[in-house]
């Protein structure tokens, strides 16, 4: 099945075949008609497997017609964070490029100026983030009543971050008879409840099992000694022929001395998480794409459907608390067919972690045999080529794996049957990433011609 078969407009076909795609996913294939048709949609399916085409192909096709009236944008997208944002805002503009639709981006950290301008002559797209939509809304410079169409995308990352109330009350704010769209790459309850309360008569699309691991990425988990986590990093990012990676750790301050550590080894490392403001973020994010820096070293906040082509690794640096998170992280190789390979360092700390991940994508990750050598070679530190990376490894003593343990008792002390329960507040990664911030920011940018 082509594009052409899905009842896209010729326009908006042209700018997919410049695009670079052929042919549609499968997620795409089985969404586009009925959100043409004006259904109401469930779209469940894995990370890249291209959720974003599924509903900003036919929106442009069905916003085509009709005209946007002053603070009363025509269509709402929400998302959780910034980056994914940014990037729909980026598909609008491709995809839309023989289309006269107007778009505006309302998302925290950036500076505000002529956004509200554009705000104020009407857009058709309005593409924001939960928090920072209801802080503008609330000082009355935005209207949802002509919104006849909602997309809630990445779902799940939003009951993560706590978004869930925020966007309940959006829901009550947009007329009743408008279309609702929701993405997820997982359907835990709260969203199935959601859905059943702000979605009328859904189709529900599922390409394949929730949240089961993309079956083009090679999955290893590797037994570290948490203070050798470092070492047995590069050690791996050498063996393996690494093009580009992403690295996440659990917390800022890893991401921060990770970085800092590999830079120092002489590797082309960046870094993105929530202590950085939007534009710092941005920037690395583009260094990382244009291949000047080829490790970057992330924390949960940057994981969650970044699209960054070509990424042929990731590592775990830290094993992920929440397995979803797993899933998320390790989606950012493989991406729409490719194959990647993913690397979870664990410790003895992360035996239930790793058993709720192997529980959630139904399978077994094998454990590599690297782990072993690395572990071996520790006793054996006699060798001065173990130990003089071990040396040079000072820095690392901010996170021996006591502090560790006692730092993440909280989280890890739960008992597993409620994991969402602690998903509810924001982790201290989120908690700062902007939205309860003061700094209002909003950013609008017009499709061409
Ligand atoms: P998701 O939201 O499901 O995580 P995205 O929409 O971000 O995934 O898409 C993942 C990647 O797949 C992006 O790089 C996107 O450009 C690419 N992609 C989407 N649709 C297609 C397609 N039909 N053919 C080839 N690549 C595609
Ligand atoms: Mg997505």
């Amino acid at each position: 099945m082509s594009f052409a078969d899905l009842g896209l407009s010729d326009e908006l076909l042209r700018a997919v075949t410049e695009s670079g795609y052929t042919e549609p996913t499968p997620i795409q294939r089985q969404a586009i008609p009925p959100v043409l048709m004006m259904k109401d949609l469930i779209g469940i399916a894995q990370t890249g497997t291209g959720k974003t085409a599924s509903f900003v192909l036919p929106m442009i096709d069905i916003l085509a017609h009709g005209r946007s009236r002053a603070r009363m944008p025509r269509s709402l997208i929400l998302e959780p964070t910034r980056e994914l944002a940014a990037q729909v805002a980026e598909n609008f503009e491709k995809y839309g490029k023989y289309h006269k639709l107007s778009m505006a981006l309302l998302i925290g950290g950036v500076s505000m100026g002529d956004q509200i301008k554009a705000l104020e002559k009407g857009v058709d797209v309005l593409i924001a983030t939960p928090g920072r939509l209801m802080d503008l809304f609330q000082r009355g410079n935005i209207l949802l009543t002509g919104c006849g169409l909602l997309v809630i995308d990445e779902a799940d990352r939003m009951l993560d971050m706590g978004f869930i109330p925020d966007i309940e009350e959006i829901c009550t704010k947009l007329p009743k008879n408008r279309q609702t769209l929701l993405f997820s790459a997982t359907m835990p309850p709260p969203i199935k409840k959601l859905a059943d309360k702000f979605l009328t008569n859904p189709k529900s699309i599922e390409v394949s099992r929730p949240a089961s691991a993309n079956l083009q990425i090679t999955q290893r988990l590797v037994e570290v000694d948490a203070r050798k986590k470092r070492e047995v990093l590069r050690e791996l990012i050498d063996a393996e022929d690494v093009n580009t990676a992403i690295i996440f750790c659990n917390r800022k301050t890893t991401v921060r001395e990770l970085a800092k550590s590999l830079k120092r080894h002489g590797y082309k490392a960046g870094e993105i998480h929530g202590d950085m403001d939007q534009p710092a973020r941005l920037a690395e994010l583009e260094l990382f794409k244009k291949g000047e820096v080829n490790l970057l070293v992330a924390s949960d906040v940057a994981a969650r459907g970044l699209d960054v082509k070509g990424v042929s690794h990731v590592f775990n640096f830290d094993a992920p608390w929440h397995p979803d998170d797993y899933v998320h992280r390790i989606g950012r190789t493989g991406r729409a067919g490719a194959t990647g390979k993913a690397f979870t360092f664990i410790t003895k700390d992360d035996v239930e972690a790793i058993e709720n991940i192997e529980k959630l994508i139904g399978q077994k990750i094998e454990r590599v045999a690297k782990q072993v050598r690395a572990e071996a070679a520790e006793p054996a530190a006699k060798a001065p080529r173990a130990r003089k990376p071990a040396k040079t490894e000072q820095p690392q003593k901010a996170e021996t794996p006591a502090r560790e343990e006692r730092a993440a008792g909280d989280r890890k002390k739960k008992p597993s049957p409620e994991p969402r329960a602690a998903r509810q507040a924001p982790r201290d990664e989120e908690a700062d990433d902007g939205w309860n911030g003061p700094m209002p920011g909003f950013l609008s940018v017009k499709l061409c011609s």
